[in-house]
């Protein structure tokens, strides 16, 4: 029987997500994460199939001693990394720059360009990078796959992909808007064709990914136009705690006259803004619960987030010209009718609307929210970035089986 498994492994500073999936229907064979790596209290947490979770706390000293501990969990149920099933490891690897468009099969010279493109992805790449080399090291024989963040966004026109600044500067500091949730975009706006019975190439989509992170793209005809991540995470909607888009010059103003570092700007920015810095918690359903007891601030930041939100679909519905679907996916955009119901409000002329009924709906399957009769279709596409990852992954070793 030829392999049809794949494990994805998405490797952050101190924890290692995974996912085993076959490939034949899709099914999860085991899910799990291990936290605090290198740090006191290490913990993995493994579920297999049909089975209930298994704990284990004890010390994991680095990538190595992780990805051991996951290897001895799965093969407690018979799916060992030494399996002849396992077809390949896909990575998660959020920043591939301008070079890597598509998935790609990991060798020296592509960790060569992983690794030239830390100065843009400090915090990210180099935890990637050491879970691949480590995945690698356990299975040296077995392809291994990036799948970048940002390869789905490498379509974007310069018009778009350029910040109107020196253009000698950004070329030598490669700043430029990258995008990121790219595989998240990817997966959602072919959905969304689909739950429309149509092909990607036939229909624009703007998709609403809106999750503790949150990004919106433009995709025209299956090909990403546009997105409002940019050069790095911080830049476009309101997050749980990041502020999103704001005039650069509060940066200067926060150093000259509040005589704040770089590293505390960095913080307060990515950690200490959006949601949280609004109203003191990131949670929608909290920040929901506080709106609908008369919490003024809460409401504020309900607001800001929607106002932001809607001017988002405002620009991708002019960038795109002809809109047939907006889709709202992750965390929020799955669950929260509320923000769903606010984003859309008022913008009939443009053919939007929801149905309150059927966007009041909870379901785990991708779905349709607006009325029959409506010109753009609304709908609620729950993401799948792991079974994406898998996806991108067995087909490229299927490519060059
Ligand atoms: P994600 O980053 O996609 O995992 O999304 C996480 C966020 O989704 C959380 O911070 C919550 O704000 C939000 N979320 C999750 N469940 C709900 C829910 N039932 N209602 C509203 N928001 C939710």
């Amino acid at each position: 029987m030829s392999a049809t498994r794949v494990l994805v492994l998405n490797s952050g500073s101190s924890s290692v997500k995974y996912q085993l999936l076959d490939m034949r229907d899709s099914s999860r064979l085991a899910v799990g994460l291990v936290e605090r790596i290198g740090e006191e209290g290490s913990r993995l947490r493994h579920t297999p199939q049909g089975g209930g979770p298994r704990e284990w706390t004890g010390p994991i000293a680095d990538h190595d001693a992780a990805l051991k501990a996951v290897a001895e969990e799965l093969s407690k149920d018979g799916l060992g990394l030494d399996s002849p099933e396992l077809a390949a490891i896909g990575h998660r690897v959020v920043h591939g720059g301008k070079t890597f468009t598509e998935p790609t099969v990991i060798d020296e010279a592509v960790l060569a360009e992983i690794e030239r493109l830390i100065p843009v992805a400090p915090l990210h790449n180099p935890a990637n990078l050491t879970g691949i080399r480590t995945a690698r090291a356990l299975r040296p024989d077995l392809p291994q796959v990036a799948v970048f963040d940002t390869a789905f966004h490498t379509t974007m026109p310069e018009s778009a992909a350029r910040y109107a600044i020196d253009v000698e500067t950004a070329d030598a500091h490669r700043i430029r808007r990258y995008g990121f949730h790219g595989t998240s975009h990817a997966y959602v706006s072919r959905a969304t064709a689909e739950l429309l019975g149509k092909s990607p190439e036939e229909v624009n989509v703007i998709v609403l990914h809106l999750g503790n992170g949150a990004s919106a793209s433009a995709v025209r005809g299956g090909r990403c136009v546009d997105t409002s991540m940019g050069l790095t995470p911080l830049e476009g909607l309101v997050m749980g705690t990041r502020s999103g888009d704001m005039d650069p010059a509060v940066i200067f103003h926060l150093m000259r006259v509040g005589k704040m570092s770089t590293d505390e700007i960095d913080t307060l920015l990515n950690k200490k803004s959006g949601l949280i810095g609004l109203c003191g918690d990131n949670d929608m359903r909290e920040i929901r619960r506080r709106v609908d007891e008369g919490d003024e601030q809460a409401k504020l930041a309900f607001d800001i987030y929607i106002h932001r939100l809607k001017k988002y679909i405002g620009a991708y519905y002019a960038v795109l010209g002809r809109v047939d679907a907006i889709a709202f996916t992750a965390g929020v955009g799955e669950n929260a009718a509320s923000v769903r119901e606010a984003a859309v409000a008022g913008l009939q002329s443009l053919g939007l609307a929801v149905d309150d009924a059927l966007n009041a709906v909870r379901s785990d399957e991708p779905r349709l929210i607006s009325p029959a009769d409506a010109r753009v279709a609304v709908a609620v596409v729950p993401t799948d970035e792991e079974l994406e990852i898998a996806t991108q992954t067995y087909a490229l070793v299927e490519e060059s089986n």
